[in-house]
């Protein structure tokens, strides 16, 4: 008999949750399906793998990280901790709860890098369109291999997608913005407060894009920020160079008028809109059609799209877990694929999936958010057997998190958490956050060491 085929899109932290969860099954003995990844960049990791590139790639292709330098976690590491693969596993010894990104990257890579995982990956390969046949009950998945220029066609029994909701922007009209004479663009193509040091900058949104940059911006010596909202401010307590105001409503050349009736003048404009769920390889009938929020329609236990459940979605849910809540979806989605979950018929999940709708209209607060997401974690936690952890204790971060920033949002991520996977408390960071302009691996982790030490370690964790 033929091998049960999978083709996963993308191979970010939800891809790699996926190839992580068939690996988990293997090494119980398991006969696991033929797995085929596909990844358009050069390397895996997906937002976490940094591009200093903007636009489009070397093969054409449209970039697809959004990252910039000096981004560090915006929440509590021990609030997306591996529940298979601690920290403490990693790094061997304690570190802070608020890591920069090439310090994630490089845990988000080490349980992996034990198994042959990267062989199931075809880098530089575009997934272009999809296909599938009611009769076979296959996908046909037409690829771009970008370094030779090669179309080729694979077929598969199950799809995942697992492309990310963080890449397309979303990118509105203000009246007057053709004739801003400063920069304007998109959070998805900023790399860097570097070139605003000194200025006057204009933010549009108020959510983390907004919020975050708007505070490197200001960390690396912009002139002031001023943070433009369109339905509730973020309402923290800003420092003084940081304020917030209501929606633009055009722009007069580089002033901009606001809905109170103030102007100002400003020397660039960074839209910190959001993003679209942008699948332009897959045909309408099997799109996912929604806006980012905790739980989009059709998919039921938040991955099965509910029309073709073969056809199966990670990560597309607005996150506050984040690579914990990847696990948990690809070890149900593993189970289901490999025969050990079945599903109940479509007018019970249309059921189920509606009773998660219900319960998401009804939410309010940003604690209301984290318990919305822990539930459903702890849903999918029921049904498989990735490592259970202390769901409850997260949430008490999150909401903690959630009033650290409310309260200082310069020194939020000076806090530090307890692990629910090890118990182990996180270190005190060597340098308070605001006085941190360095975000390199070596810097955050070997900063006390002597260089004997350093050369040792980095010898274990880097590529
Ligand atoms: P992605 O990481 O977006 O990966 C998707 C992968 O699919 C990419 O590698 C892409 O190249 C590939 N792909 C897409 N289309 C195709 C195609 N057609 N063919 C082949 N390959 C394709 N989360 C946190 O937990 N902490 C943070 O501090 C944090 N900061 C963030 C900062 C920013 C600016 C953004 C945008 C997101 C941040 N996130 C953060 C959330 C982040 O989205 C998740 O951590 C995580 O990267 C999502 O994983 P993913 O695999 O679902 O998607
Ligand atoms: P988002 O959370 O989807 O927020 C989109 C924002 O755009 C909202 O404030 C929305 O306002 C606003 N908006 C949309 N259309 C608008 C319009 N026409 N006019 C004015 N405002 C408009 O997107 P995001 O902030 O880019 O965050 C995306 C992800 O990146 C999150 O997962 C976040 O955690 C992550 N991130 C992390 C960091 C980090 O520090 N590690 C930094 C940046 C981003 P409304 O409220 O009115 O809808
Ligand atoms: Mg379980």
């Amino acid at each position: 008999m033929k091998k049960t085929r999978i083709g996963i899109i993308g191979a970010g932290p939800s891809g790699l949750a996926q190839l992580r969860a068939f690996e988990a099954a293997k090494k119980e003995g398991h006969d696991v399906p033929e797995i085929v990844c596909i990844e358009k960049q050069s390397n895996w990791g997906g937002m976490w793998n940094y591009s200093w590139r903007t636009g489009v790639g070397k093969y054409g292709e449209p970039i697809h990280g959004s990252m910039y330098k000096y981004l560090w976690s915006n929440g509590p590491k021990e609030c997306l901790e591996f529940s298979d693969y601690s920290f403490d596993e990693h790094f061997k010894k304690p570190i802070s709860s608020y890591p920069p990104r090439p310090v994630l990257f490089d845990y988000i890579q080490g349980r992996i890098k034990k198994n042959n995982v990267r062989d199931y990956i075809r880098f530089d390969t575009t997934a272009r369109w999809v296909s599938f046949d009611e009769e076979s009950q296959k996908f046909t998945v037409v690829l771009d291999d970008l370094k030779i220029d090669k179309t080729y066609e694979e077929e598969f029994d199950y799809l995942i997608v697992a492309s990310g909701h963080f890449s397309t922007p979303n990118m509105p009209y203000f009246k007057g913005i053709e004739n801003f004479p400063g920069q304007v663009m998109h959070a998805h193509d900023f790399r860097g407060a570097d070139p605003y040091k000194d200025q006057n900058l204009l933010i549009i949104g108020s959510s983390y894009s907004a919020e975050d940059i708007g505070v490197q911006c200001h960390k690396h010596g912009a002139k002031t920020v001023t943070l433009s909202y369109r339905s509730n401010p973020i309402g923290v307590n800003w420092p003084d160079g940081i304020k917030e105001v209501p929606l633009l409503t055009h722009f007069e050349n580089d002033i901009a008028h606001f809905k109170d009736g103030t102007s100002e003048k400003y020397d660039a404009v960074i839209m910190c809109t959001g993003y679209q769920h942008k699948f332009p390889f897959l045909p309408d009938e099997m799109r996912l059609k929604t806006k980012n929020n905790l739980y989009p329609d059709n998919l039921y236990k938040g991955v099965f799209f509910n029309d073709l459940p073969r056809l199966i979605y990670l990560g597309m849910q607005d996150q506050y877990y984040t690579f914990n809540m990847f696990d948990t979806q690809a070890w149900v989605a593993r189970d289901y694929m490999m025969g050990r979950y079945k599903l109940p018929s479509k007018k019970e999940r249309r059921y189920d999936i509606d009773k998660w709708l219900k319960e998401n209209d009804t939410l309010q607060s940003g604690n209301d958010h984290v318990d919305f997401q822990s539930a459903y974690i702890k849903d999918l936690l029921a049904i498989s057997d990735y490592p259970d952890f202390n769901v409850d204790k997260v949430g008490v971060m999150f909401k903690e998190w959630l009033k650290d920033k409310d309260e200082n949002i310069l020194t939020y991520r000076d806090k530090t958490y307890q692990s629910v996977v090890t118990g182990t408390m996180a270190e005190t960071h060597h340098t308070e956050w605001m006085d941190e302009l360095d975000d390199s691996k070596e810097r955050y982790l070997y900063q006390n060491e002597s260089e004997e030490e350093l050369s040792d370690t980095l010898e274990v964790t880097s590529i």
